[in-house]
Protein backbone atom coordinates (compact mmCIF):
# COMPACT_ATOMS: atom_id res chain seq x y z
CA UNK A 1 0.00 0.00 0.00
CA UNK A 2 1.12 3.55 -0.94
CA UNK A 3 1.58 6.57 0.91
CA UNK A 4 -1.41 7.92 -0.68
CA UNK A 5 -3.44 4.97 -0.06
CA UNK A 6 -3.09 5.65 3.37
CA UNK A 7 -3.60 9.12 3.17
CA UNK A 8 -7.05 8.42 1.66
CA UNK A 9 -7.75 6.40 4.61
CA UNK A 10 -6.60 9.04 6.85
CA UNK A 11 -8.65 11.79 5.63
CA UNK A 12 -11.93 10.00 6.20
CA UNK A 13 -10.60 8.79 9.52
CA UNK A 14 -9.96 12.75 10.72
CA UNK A 15 -12.97 12.09 12.66
CA UNK A 16 -11.35 9.17 14.92
CA UNK A 17 -8.64 11.05 16.15
CA UNK A 18 -11.44 13.65 17.09
CA UNK A 19 -13.78 11.04 18.89
CA UNK A 20 -11.21 9.02 20.43
CA UNK A 21 -8.58 7.25 18.62
CA UNK A 22 -4.69 8.48 20.05
CA UNK A 23 -2.91 6.60 17.39
CA UNK A 24 -3.53 5.45 13.72
CA UNK A 25 -1.25 2.85 12.47
CA UNK A 26 -1.48 3.89 8.88
CA UNK A 27 -0.10 7.12 10.36
CA UNK A 28 3.77 5.70 9.65
CA UNK A 29 4.09 7.31 6.26
CA UNK A 30 2.63 10.82 6.71
CA UNK A 31 2.76 13.87 9.37
CA UNK A 32 0.70 14.04 12.30
CA UNK A 33 -2.76 13.60 11.19
CA UNK A 34 -4.64 17.24 9.97
CA UNK A 35 -6.98 16.43 13.25
CA UNK A 36 -3.46 17.07 15.60
CA UNK A 37 -3.50 20.37 14.24
CA UNK A 38 -4.33 23.63 16.32
CA UNK A 39 -6.41 25.91 13.92
CA UNK A 40 -8.38 22.44 12.88
CA UNK A 41 -9.49 21.68 16.55
CA UNK A 42 -11.40 25.02 16.59
CA UNK A 43 -13.14 24.66 13.42
CA UNK A 44 -16.32 23.55 13.44
CA UNK A 45 -17.46 19.69 13.16
CA UNK A 46 -20.08 18.09 10.87
CA UNK A 47 -21.75 15.29 11.27
CA UNK A 48 -21.52 14.34 7.09
CA UNK A 49 -18.53 15.62 5.04
CA UNK A 50 -19.81 15.34 1.52
CA UNK A 51 -17.35 15.00 -1.36
CA UNK A 52 -18.71 16.33 -4.65
CA UNK A 53 -21.62 18.68 -5.54
CA UNK A 54 -23.11 16.36 -8.62
CA UNK A 55 -26.54 14.97 -7.60
CA UNK A 56 -25.58 12.16 -5.48
CA UNK A 57 -23.90 14.73 -3.56
CA UNK A 58 -26.46 17.59 -3.43
CA UNK A 59 -29.51 15.72 -2.57
CA UNK A 60 -27.70 13.79 0.29
CA UNK A 61 -26.77 17.49 1.51
CA UNK A 62 -30.43 18.72 1.00
CA UNK A 63 -31.73 15.85 2.80
CA UNK A 64 -29.49 15.33 5.58
CA UNK A 65 -29.41 19.00 6.79
CA UNK A 66 -33.56 18.66 6.43
CA UNK A 67 -33.30 15.73 8.80
CA UNK A 68 -31.10 18.46 11.21
CA UNK A 69 -27.97 16.93 10.89
CA UNK A 70 -25.03 18.58 10.17
CA UNK A 71 -22.80 19.00 6.48
CA UNK A 72 -20.46 20.39 4.97
CA UNK A 73 -20.05 19.76 0.91
CA UNK A 74 -16.50 19.96 -0.79
CA UNK A 75 -15.76 19.72 -4.56
CA UNK A 76 -12.69 20.17 -6.15
CA UNK A 77 -14.27 22.59 -9.08
CA UNK A 78 -14.90 25.88 -8.60
CA UNK A 79 -19.02 25.54 -9.59
CA UNK A 80 -21.36 23.02 -7.99
CA UNK A 81 -23.58 20.75 -10.31
CA UNK A 82 -21.11 18.36 -11.15
CA UNK A 83 -21.50 17.58 -14.92
CA UNK A 84 -24.69 19.02 -15.00
CA UNK A 85 -23.32 22.39 -14.46
CA UNK A 86 -24.64 25.23 -16.74
CA UNK A 87 -23.95 28.86 -17.22
CA UNK A 88 -25.41 31.84 -18.68
CA UNK A 89 -23.80 33.50 -21.49
CA UNK A 90 -24.78 36.11 -23.53
CA UNK A 91 -28.31 35.18 -22.67
CA UNK A 92 -28.36 31.13 -23.30
CA UNK A 93 -28.02 28.73 -20.95
CA UNK A 94 -24.89 26.91 -22.07
CA UNK A 95 -24.60 23.17 -20.95
CA UNK A 96 -20.58 22.98 -20.05
CA UNK A 97 -19.91 19.60 -19.45
CA UNK A 98 -22.46 18.06 -23.10
CA UNK A 99 -25.97 18.16 -23.66
CA UNK A 100 -28.18 16.98 -20.54
CA UNK A 101 -31.73 15.98 -21.53
CA UNK A 102 -33.48 15.62 -18.24
CA UNK A 103 -35.70 12.21 -19.06
CA UNK A 104 -37.59 9.40 -16.60
CA UNK A 105 -40.24 7.46 -16.50
CA UNK A 106 -40.15 7.46 -12.65
CA UNK A 107 -42.94 9.62 -11.13
CA UNK A 108 -41.48 9.77 -8.11
CA UNK A 109 -37.94 11.29 -9.31
CA UNK A 110 -39.95 13.65 -11.90
CA UNK A 111 -41.88 15.15 -8.84
CA UNK A 112 -39.05 15.61 -6.81
CA UNK A 113 -37.41 17.46 -9.43
CA UNK A 114 -40.22 19.64 -10.10
CA UNK A 115 -39.98 21.49 -6.88
CA UNK A 116 -36.96 22.66 -7.67
CA UNK A 117 -37.37 23.95 -11.07
CA UNK A 118 -39.69 24.19 -14.70
CA UNK A 119 -40.01 22.22 -17.45
CA UNK A 120 -39.99 22.79 -20.52
CA UNK A 121 -41.37 20.58 -23.57
CA UNK A 122 -38.14 20.19 -25.04
CA UNK A 123 -38.01 16.57 -26.95
CA UNK A 124 -34.39 15.27 -27.69
CA UNK A 125 -34.50 14.88 -31.76
CA UNK A 126 -30.73 14.71 -32.63
CA UNK A 127 -29.16 14.25 -36.11
CA UNK A 128 -26.26 12.39 -36.87
CA UNK A 129 -24.24 14.03 -40.10
CA UNK A 130 -21.92 11.24 -41.78
CA UNK A 131 -19.33 13.20 -44.28
CA UNK A 132 -22.47 15.73 -45.27
CA UNK A 133 -25.55 13.44 -45.11
CA UNK A 134 -28.20 14.11 -42.81
CA UNK A 135 -29.72 10.60 -40.94
CA UNK A 136 -32.77 10.69 -38.36
CA UNK A 137 -31.68 9.64 -34.70
CA UNK A 138 -32.37 7.16 -32.87
CA UNK A 139 -32.69 4.51 -35.73
CA UNK A 140 -36.25 5.02 -36.82
CA UNK A 141 -38.35 4.64 -40.21
CA UNK A 142 -36.81 8.33 -41.15
CA UNK A 143 -33.18 6.89 -40.96
CA UNK A 144 -34.31 3.48 -42.74
CA UNK A 145 -36.16 5.68 -45.62
CA UNK A 146 -33.68 7.84 -46.21
CA UNK A 147 -30.83 5.22 -46.50
CA UNK A 148 -32.87 2.76 -48.06
CA UNK A 149 -35.14 4.80 -49.86
CA UNK A 150 -38.01 2.51 -48.51
CA UNK A 151 -41.31 3.16 -46.75
CA UNK A 152 -42.49 0.74 -44.72
CA UNK A 153 -41.15 -1.09 -41.95
CA UNK A 154 -41.87 -4.30 -43.27
CA UNK A 155 -39.20 -3.45 -46.18
CA UNK A 156 -36.91 -1.94 -43.40
CA UNK A 157 -37.26 -5.70 -41.32
CA UNK A 158 -36.75 -7.08 -44.30
CA UNK A 159 -33.22 -5.48 -44.68
CA UNK A 160 -31.91 -5.52 -41.24
CA UNK A 161 -32.48 -9.31 -41.18
CA UNK A 162 -30.68 -10.00 -44.79
CA UNK A 163 -27.70 -7.73 -43.00
CA UNK A 164 -27.45 -9.58 -40.04
CA UNK A 165 -28.14 -13.01 -40.36
CA UNK A 166 -25.23 -14.01 -39.79
CA UNK A 167 -25.25 -12.93 -35.95
CA UNK A 168 -26.85 -16.30 -35.21
CA UNK A 169 -26.07 -16.20 -31.10
CA UNK A 170 -26.17 -13.96 -28.22
CA UNK A 171 -24.24 -10.61 -29.52
CA UNK A 172 -21.13 -10.50 -27.48
CA UNK A 173 -20.50 -7.17 -28.04
CA UNK A 174 -21.26 -3.59 -29.36
CA UNK A 175 -20.47 -4.23 -32.90
CA UNK A 176 -22.21 -7.66 -32.84
CA UNK A 177 -25.30 -6.28 -31.19
CA UNK A 178 -25.82 -3.09 -33.26
CA UNK A 179 -25.52 -4.84 -36.76
CA UNK A 180 -28.11 -7.45 -34.99
CA UNK A 181 -30.54 -4.41 -34.20
CA UNK A 182 -30.29 -2.35 -37.40
CA UNK A 183 -28.03 -4.52 -40.01
CA UNK A 184 -24.64 -3.57 -41.74
CA UNK A 185 -25.41 -0.30 -43.25
CA UNK A 186 -26.37 1.86 -40.45
CA UNK A 187 -23.86 0.23 -38.25
CA UNK A 188 -21.25 1.32 -40.54
CA UNK A 189 -22.33 4.89 -41.39
CA UNK A 190 -23.85 6.03 -38.24
CA UNK A 191 -21.80 3.77 -35.27
CA UNK A 192 -18.81 2.32 -36.27
CA UNK A 193 -16.89 6.02 -36.40
CA UNK A 194 -18.75 7.42 -33.82
CA UNK A 195 -18.13 4.72 -31.31
CA UNK A 196 -14.53 4.36 -32.19
CA UNK A 197 -14.43 8.01 -31.65
CA UNK A 198 -16.41 8.41 -28.48
CA UNK A 199 -14.52 5.33 -26.55
CA UNK A 200 -11.39 5.05 -28.41
CA UNK A 201 -11.67 1.48 -28.66
CA UNK A 202 -12.95 -0.77 -31.43
CA UNK A 203 -17.02 -1.29 -30.63
CA UNK A 204 -16.15 -5.16 -31.03
CA UNK A 205 -13.88 -4.59 -27.58
CA UNK A 206 -16.94 -2.71 -26.33
CA UNK A 207 -19.88 -4.17 -24.03
CA UNK A 208 -23.64 -4.97 -25.69
CA UNK A 209 -24.86 -2.95 -23.47
CA UNK A 210 -24.13 0.67 -24.63
CA UNK A 211 -25.62 0.63 -27.56
CA UNK A 212 -29.07 -0.96 -26.25
CA UNK A 213 -29.57 2.41 -24.31
CA UNK A 214 -31.10 3.60 -27.65
CA UNK A 215 -34.02 2.65 -29.22
CA UNK A 216 -34.80 1.05 -32.38
CA UNK A 217 -37.97 1.90 -33.63
CA UNK A 218 -39.76 1.25 -36.98
CA UNK A 219 -42.29 3.83 -36.76
CA UNK A 220 -41.28 7.40 -37.74
CA UNK A 221 -40.45 8.54 -34.25
CA UNK A 222 -37.51 10.38 -33.60
CA UNK A 223 -38.27 11.58 -30.14
CA UNK A 224 -34.31 9.66 -28.38
CA UNK A 225 -36.02 8.55 -25.48
CA UNK A 226 -38.68 6.35 -24.69
CA UNK A 227 -39.20 7.92 -21.43
CA UNK A 228 -42.97 9.38 -19.86
CA UNK A 229 -41.39 12.50 -18.77
CA UNK A 230 -38.52 15.08 -20.81
CA UNK A 231 -37.84 18.05 -21.07
CA UNK A 232 -35.20 20.63 -19.85
CA UNK A 233 -35.02 23.10 -16.64
CA UNK A 234 -35.66 26.58 -17.75
CA UNK A 235 -33.18 28.57 -17.00
CA UNK A 236 -30.91 26.10 -16.67
CA UNK A 237 -29.74 23.31 -14.21
CA UNK A 238 -27.26 25.29 -11.86
CA UNK A 239 -30.23 26.86 -10.03
CA UNK A 240 -31.08 23.40 -8.67
CA UNK A 241 -27.94 22.68 -7.25
CA UNK A 242 -27.94 26.68 -5.76
CA UNK A 243 -31.34 25.56 -3.90
CA UNK A 244 -30.55 22.54 -3.12
CA UNK A 245 -27.13 23.62 -1.28
CA UNK A 246 -29.06 26.56 0.02
CA UNK A 247 -27.62 27.02 3.44
CA UNK A 248 -25.19 24.73 3.59
CA UNK A 249 -21.44 24.89 3.97
CA UNK A 250 -20.12 24.48 0.90
CA UNK A 251 -16.23 24.44 0.07
CA UNK A 252 -15.39 25.02 -3.60
CA UNK A 253 -12.08 24.47 -5.46
CA UNK A 254 -11.34 21.78 -1.85
CA UNK A 255 -9.33 18.68 -2.79
CA UNK A 256 -10.36 15.72 -0.87
CA UNK A 257 -7.42 14.52 -1.28
CA UNK A 258 -5.03 17.26 -0.76
CA UNK A 259 -6.72 20.20 1.10
CA UNK A 260 -7.45 20.52 4.69
CA UNK A 261 -10.90 19.21 5.46
CA UNK A 262 -13.01 20.25 8.61
CA UNK A 263 -13.49 17.55 11.53
CA UNK A 264 -16.19 14.98 10.37
CA UNK A 265 -17.90 12.25 11.47
CA UNK A 266 -19.11 10.49 8.54
CA UNK A 267 -18.29 10.65 4.83
CA UNK A 268 -20.06 10.48 1.61
CA UNK A 269 -17.69 10.10 -1.16
CA UNK A 270 -19.16 10.59 -5.01
CA UNK A 271 -15.48 10.78 -6.82
CA UNK A 272 -13.66 7.91 -8.61
CA UNK A 273 -14.09 4.61 -6.59
CA UNK A 274 -10.33 3.41 -7.58
CA UNK A 275 -9.27 6.98 -6.82
CA UNK A 276 -10.59 6.97 -3.27
CA UNK A 277 -8.20 3.73 -2.67
CA UNK A 278 -5.28 5.03 -4.32
CA UNK A 279 -5.64 2.60 -7.72
CA UNK A 280 -4.39 -0.03 -5.41
CA UNK A 281 -6.25 -2.80 -7.77
CA UNK A 282 -5.38 -1.03 -10.70
CA UNK A 283 -7.18 2.03 -12.27
CA UNK A 284 -10.74 1.70 -13.38
CA UNK A 285 -11.04 3.28 -16.82
CA UNK A 286 -13.48 6.02 -17.27
CA UNK A 287 -14.19 7.37 -20.87
CA UNK A 288 -13.51 11.56 -20.65
CA UNK A 289 -13.92 14.67 -23.00
CA UNK A 290 -12.97 18.11 -23.12
CA UNK A 291 -15.40 21.14 -24.83
CA UNK A 292 -14.28 24.29 -26.83
CA UNK A 293 -17.59 26.66 -26.39
CA UNK A 294 -17.93 29.07 -29.59
CA UNK A 295 -19.65 32.22 -29.55
CA UNK A 296 -21.29 33.00 -32.89
CA UNK A 297 -22.08 36.64 -32.53
CA UNK A 298 -24.11 37.34 -36.04
CA UNK A 299 -25.44 33.80 -36.26
CA UNK A 300 -29.11 33.07 -34.69
CA UNK A 301 -29.70 29.22 -35.84
CA UNK A 302 -25.99 28.04 -36.77
CA UNK A 303 -27.20 24.10 -37.19
CA UNK A 304 -30.85 24.52 -36.99
CA UNK A 305 -31.06 21.20 -34.08
CA UNK A 306 -30.02 20.99 -30.51
CA UNK A 307 -27.83 18.21 -31.11
CA UNK A 308 -25.65 16.93 -34.08
CA UNK A 309 -23.59 13.99 -33.90
CA UNK A 310 -20.93 13.67 -36.40
CA UNK A 311 -20.64 9.75 -37.13
CA UNK A 312 -17.46 9.28 -39.43
CA UNK A 313 -14.44 8.47 -37.69
CA UNK A 314 -12.33 11.55 -39.24
CA UNK A 315 -13.68 14.75 -37.70
CA UNK A 316 -12.23 14.87 -34.39
CA UNK A 317 -14.93 15.62 -32.68
CA UNK A 318 -18.41 14.00 -31.79
CA UNK A 319 -20.77 16.10 -31.75
CA UNK A 320 -21.72 20.48 -31.54
CA UNK A 321 -24.29 21.67 -29.58
CA UNK A 322 -26.57 24.37 -30.08
CA UNK A 323 -27.82 25.52 -26.85
CA UNK A 324 -30.17 27.73 -27.45
CA UNK A 325 -32.10 24.76 -29.19
CA UNK A 326 -32.90 23.28 -25.62
CA UNK A 327 -33.69 26.23 -23.97
CA UNK A 328 -35.15 28.36 -27.03
CA UNK A 329 -34.73 32.36 -27.44
CA UNK A 330 -34.95 34.31 -30.15
CA UNK A 331 -31.27 36.35 -29.73
CA UNK A 332 -29.26 37.17 -33.01
CA UNK A 333 -26.46 34.80 -31.62
CA UNK A 334 -25.68 31.77 -30.59
CA UNK A 335 -23.69 29.58 -28.50
CA UNK A 336 -22.22 26.11 -29.68
CA UNK A 337 -19.48 23.56 -28.28
CA UNK A 338 -17.62 21.06 -29.84
CA UNK A 339 -17.68 17.90 -27.80
CA UNK A 340 -13.76 15.89 -28.39
CA UNK A 341 -13.21 12.78 -26.91
CA UNK A 342 -9.53 12.73 -25.21
CA UNK A 343 -7.88 9.71 -23.47
CA UNK A 344 -8.27 9.13 -20.43
CA UNK A 345 -5.16 9.46 -17.52
CA UNK A 346 -6.49 8.65 -13.98
CA UNK A 347 -4.17 11.18 -12.07
CA UNK A 348 -4.89 14.30 -14.76
CA UNK A 349 -8.25 13.32 -16.91
CA UNK A 350 -11.98 14.70 -15.17
CA UNK A 351 -14.21 10.60 -15.61
CA UNK A 352 -17.08 10.95 -17.69
CA UNK A 353 -18.13 7.24 -17.97
CA UNK A 354 -17.33 4.49 -16.98
CA UNK A 355 -16.16 1.45 -19.07
CA UNK A 356 -18.24 -1.42 -17.87
CA UNK A 357 -16.41 -3.95 -19.56
CA UNK A 358 -15.81 -7.49 -17.65
CA UNK A 359 -12.56 -6.89 -16.87
CA UNK A 360 -13.31 -3.02 -15.29
CA UNK A 361 -16.40 -4.86 -13.74
CA UNK A 362 -14.16 -7.25 -11.93
CA UNK A 363 -12.03 -4.16 -10.91
CA UNK A 364 -14.78 -2.41 -9.58
CA UNK A 365 -15.83 -5.39 -7.57
CA UNK A 366 -12.71 -5.42 -5.62
CA UNK A 367 -13.14 -1.82 -4.67
CA UNK A 368 -16.83 -2.69 -4.15
CA UNK A 369 -16.19 -5.19 -1.58
CA UNK A 370 -13.98 -2.80 0.17
CA UNK A 371 -16.02 0.04 0.37
CA UNK A 372 -18.89 -2.13 1.58
CA UNK A 373 -16.85 -2.78 4.88
CA UNK A 374 -16.28 0.95 5.13
CA UNK A 375 -17.81 1.82 8.46
CA UNK A 376 -18.27 5.60 8.26
CA UNK A 377 -17.66 5.85 4.50
CA UNK A 378 -20.72 5.47 1.62
CA UNK A 379 -20.33 5.81 -1.84
CA UNK A 380 -22.77 6.75 -4.43
CA UNK A 381 -23.12 9.00 -7.90
CA UNK A 382 -21.65 7.69 -11.65
CA UNK A 383 -17.80 7.98 -10.87
CA UNK A 384 -18.00 5.64 -6.99
CA UNK A 385 -21.01 3.51 -7.92
CA UNK A 386 -18.87 2.98 -11.74
CA UNK A 387 -22.21 2.86 -13.15
CA UNK A 388 -23.77 4.51 -16.46
CA UNK A 389 -26.40 6.33 -14.65
CA UNK A 390 -28.08 9.24 -16.30
CA UNK A 391 -29.41 11.90 -14.00
CA UNK A 392 -33.21 10.35 -13.25
CA UNK A 393 -30.76 7.11 -12.25
CA UNK A 394 -28.63 9.32 -9.93
CA UNK A 395 -31.49 11.02 -8.15
CA UNK A 396 -33.19 7.76 -7.80
CA UNK A 397 -29.99 6.14 -6.22
CA UNK A 398 -29.45 8.81 -3.90
CA UNK A 399 -33.09 9.04 -2.55
CA UNK A 400 -33.24 5.62 -1.84
CA UNK A 401 -29.82 5.84 -0.50
CA UNK A 402 -31.32 8.53 2.15
CA UNK A 403 -34.12 6.36 2.54
CA UNK A 404 -31.99 3.72 3.23
CA UNK A 405 -29.70 5.24 6.04
CA UNK A 406 -32.07 8.15 7.35
CA UNK A 407 -35.76 6.67 6.84
N1 LIG B 1 -24.13 5.93 -30.70
C1 LIG B 1 -23.74 5.82 -32.01
N2 LIG B 1 -24.08 6.81 -32.89
C2 LIG B 1 -24.77 7.90 -32.51
C3 LIG B 1 -25.20 8.01 -31.18
C4 LIG B 1 -24.85 7.00 -30.29
O1 LIG B 1 -23.07 4.86 -32.39
O2 LIG B 1 -25.03 8.78 -33.35
C5 LIG B 1 -23.74 4.84 -29.76
C6 LIG B 1 -22.37 5.11 -29.14
O3 LIG B 1 -21.71 3.88 -28.97
C7 LIG B 1 -22.74 5.70 -27.80
C8 LIG B 1 -24.00 4.90 -27.45
O4 LIG B 1 -24.67 4.74 -28.70
O5 LIG B 1 -21.73 5.52 -26.84
C9 LIG B 1 -24.89 5.55 -26.43
O6 LIG B 1 -25.25 6.83 -26.90
P1 LIG B 1 -25.85 7.94 -25.93
O7 LIG B 1 -26.40 9.02 -26.79
O8 LIG B 1 -26.75 7.29 -24.96
O9 LIG B 1 -24.54 8.45 -25.21
P2 LIG B 1 -24.38 9.70 -24.20
O10 LIG B 1 -25.46 10.68 -24.47
O11 LIG B 1 -24.44 9.13 -22.82
O12 LIG B 1 -23.04 10.27 -24.56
Amino acid sequence: MTCRANKAILRHKNYICHESEGHDPLNSCLPLPKCHNKSQMTQPSFDYLIVGAGFFGSICAHELTKRGKRVCVIDSRNHIGGNCYTEERNGIHLHMYGPHIFHTSNPEVWQWINQFVAFNQFTLRPVANYKGEIFSLPFNMWTFAKLWNITTPQEAKAIIETQSAHITQEPQNLEEQAIKLVGTDVYRKLIKGYTQKQWGKDPAELPASIIKRLPVRFTYDNNYFNDTYQGIPIGGYTQIFTQLLKGIELRLNTDYFKDELPAHDRVIYTGPIDKFYDYRFGELEYKTQTFSHEFKAQEPNYQGVAMMNFTDVETPYTRIIEHKHFDPVELPHTWISYEYPVPYKASESEPFYPVNDTSNNSIYAKYKALADQEPKVSFGGRLAEYKYYDMHQVIASALQFIRNHHP
